[in-house]
């Protein structure tokens, strides 16, 4: 890891830079000129010259502005007619730039390509080249002569950090002046001057990028942190993806018996169904399956794994990252991200950010298909009845505190008994379930509660709902149970129908117990009077 360096440690380097710049430092200032002609500098002037050069590239905010501030300081000292500089940037590329002390200069990128060159061959044999005389060079003269410009001398010096090659001074000029050997020592004390910028932009550029990671990881905690729901967790996750990566979709996938299902999906519009989520890339995901490691594809129609793969070409896909979900059961899902433009421009970054989110989300969402699994029944997936009990309390509480009020309707399945008898338990068992799922249809989602109390009795809670209401929904409900054929084992078409019980809180009950009781009665009422009817609760006499 890269440290930062503080001011204390650079004042620390000027100094010793400066010992061994002993003997150079009249080269040193751009208007060098002006100091031989009114004397020698003085001392003072010397450290000056040297801490202004370290201010300047040192104070840069990014690697372009150190290339910038070197450049224009150092032609002048080395008396260059063109400077090149090449340094590693934040992400690990090399970046390069020229400046020429003639700006006007039209053959500067011909210079440039020969600077490229001559710096390729620092890179590879990490060796200093010193050419006092171009022509005896034959490549290099080549090159200037095939596109007639002057080329007599030039320097190009390895930038070392530590072992390691972190870039390249290159001077060069064209007036037959080759570069004086007794310079080297002071281009090599500037060009530490210069590594250490790089490192300490690099070191901002990782600073930043870890308070970035950070602030996205508070993100998620607090999403995380506001609910347990599953499909509520999985719908922030997936917005704080979009959020955070350049893709135009992302999808979580959850593992389910061995299959990849959906779980959540968004793009910039909003969230999306399970239906978006068949276009995206099965070949990655598979890949991920098989892996266990991210997958990255950039311009899928040319990568050469994922072209010939249908799910990505017909899609149109241009990037596609998907990271795996690793809980503690293993591997619990994916998490997706594609865009049909170029707008994902560094996959790595994606996969990076990605990675983070996943392993975040993987925990949280262990914990929320824990608590589903808890608070849910098997068969129907309805609030089992230990945990409607408590969601009504809590109803109770709140709506006696708000003076607000909601209703309770109990169902149970008429002659059920009959029916398990007539078609086996089985088929009873598919009941339930149909019951269920016309309920779940007809309600508000993630407001109205729906519970399975015991084996064919069902029950909801609709918050902030009066009688009125409450009985409209239990018409509905109760019609549709009736008009739904069911598939019986040999084909048949059954039906099934429900008698209703329905109470309002405070109106029928002050308290969950008690609102429960009457809710009761009047299911009773509505079987005593046919079945497949609804009734509402009785208002109590008054207590005395
Ligand atoms: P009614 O409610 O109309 O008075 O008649 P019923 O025959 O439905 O009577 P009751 O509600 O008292 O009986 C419940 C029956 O439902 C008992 C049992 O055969 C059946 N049952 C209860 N739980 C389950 C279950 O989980 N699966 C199946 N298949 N049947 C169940
Ligand atoms: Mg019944
Ligand atoms: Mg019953």
């Amino acid at each position: 890891m890269v440290q930062h360096t503080g001011p204390g440690t650079q004042i620390e380097e000027i100094r010793s830079l400066l010992k061994q710049l002993e003997g150079h430092l009249d080269r040193l200032d751009p208007v060098a000129s002006e100091f031989a002609s009114s004397g020698a500098p003085s001392a003072e002037d010397r450290v000056a010259q040297v801490t202004e050069f370290a201010a300047s590239v040192g104070g840069a905010l990014d690697i372009s502005q150190v290339l910038d501030r070197a450049l224009t300081a150092l032609l002048p000292i080395a008396g260059a007619e063109r400077a090149f500089l090449t340094l590693r940037d934040s992400d690990k590329t090399f970046v390069d730039r020229l400046r020429a002390s003639n700006q006007a200069d039209g053959n500067a990128w011909i210079y440039q390509k020969i600077a490229r060159l001559v710096v390729d061959r620092v890179f590879e044999h990490g060796q200093m080249v010193l050419l006092d005389d171009v022509s005896q060079q034959a490549d290099i003269a080549e090159e200037a002569a095939a596109y007639d410009v002057p080329l007599s001398s030039l320097l190009a010096l390895p930038l070392r950090e530590g072992d390691r090659l972190d870039g390249v001074l290159y001077f060069d000029r064209s007036d037959g002046v080759p570069f004086p050997r007794r310079d080297l020592k002071l281009f090599q004390a500037l060009g530490q001057i210069i590594t250490r910028a790089g490192q300490a932009v690099r070191s901002m550029a990782e600073q930043t990028a870890r308070r970035q990671n950070l602030e996205l990881l508070n993100k998620l905690y607090q999403a995380i942190s506001r609910t347990l729901e599953l499909d509520q967790l999985l719908d922030q996750v997936a917005a704080i993806t979009m959020d955070v990566t350049q893709s135009e979709r992302a999808f979580i996938l959850l593992m389910n018996n061995g299959q990849l299902r959906f779980g959540a999906g968004r793009d910039h519009g909003g969230p999306l169904n399970a239906q978006a989520s068949r276009e995206i890339s099965r070949s990655v995901c598979q890949k991920v399956l098989q892996t266990q490691e991210g997958v990255y594809v950039l311009d899928t129609a040319s990568d050469e794994e994922f072209s010939s793969k249908l799910s990505v070409v017909s899609l149109k896909l241009n990037s596609v990252v998907a990271v795996p979900l690793k809980g503690q059961q293993g591997l619990s899902g994916i998490l997706y991200i594609d865009a049909k433009s170029t707008a994902m421009q560094s996959l790595e970054k994606e996969m990076a950010i990605l990675t983070n989110i996943a392993n975040v989300a993987s925990l949280a969402i262990d914990n929320a298909r824990l608590y589903r699994q808890a608070t849910t029944d098997g068969l129907t997936s309805l609030y089992v009845r230990s945990f409607f009990m408590v969601r009504m309390e809590e109803e109770a509480n709140r709506s006696a505190r708000y003076g607000r009020m909601f209703s309770l309707l109990v169902l149970d399945i008429d002659h059920f008994k009959r029916f398990n008898d007539t078609y086996g338990h089985q088929t009873g068992d598919e009941v339930i379930k149909l019951v269920a799922h016309i309920i779940k249809r007809a309600i508000r989602q993630g407001l109205d509660i729906p519970g399975r109390y015991g084996g064919e009795e069902l029950v909801l809670m609709l918050p902030e709902t009066n009688a009125d209401g409450a009985m409209i929904v239990a018409e509905r409900i109760r019609q549709n149970i009736e008009n739904t054929p069911l598939p019986g084992p040999n084909g048949e078409s059954l039906r099934v129908t429900v008698s209703v019980g329905v109470g309002v809180f405070p109106v029928h009950g002050g308290t969950a117990t008690q609102l429960f009781e009457r809710a009761d009665q009047a299911l009773y009422h509505s079987k005593q009077n046919g079945r497949n009817r609804c009734s509402l609760a009785a208002v109590p006499p008054p207590t005395a």
